[in-house]
């Protein structure tokens, strides 16, 4: 079974985000809610570009899937809902 990591990129860095988190870009401040993101709505890129949004699909879990985010300028902040 293959999971199809990407080996080529150097900069960009998947993170696994639980739900309910916020994903803050540093560079244009656009704030993510990473429950917005499933299957049906699957990527999202902030307003500068840095970050990229993606799911990733698990097979034999009880959850549907994670979010990843990926940047190439600078790393997000993530925090949890307060
Ligand atoms: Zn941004």
């Amino acid at each position: 079974m293959s999971f199809g990591f990407k080996s080529d990129s150097t900069k960009e860095k998947p993170e696994y985000i639980p739900k309910k988190t916020f994903i803050e870009c540093t560079e244009c401040e656009q704030v993510f809610i990473s429950r917005e993101y499933n299957k049906s709505n699957a990527e999202a890129f902030c307003k500068c570009e840095n970050l990229h949004l993606g799911i990733r699909i698990i097979q034999n879990s009880r959850f549907e899937n994670f979010v990843t985010v990926r940047w190439n300028i600078s790393p997000p902040k993530i925090y949890e809902e307060k």
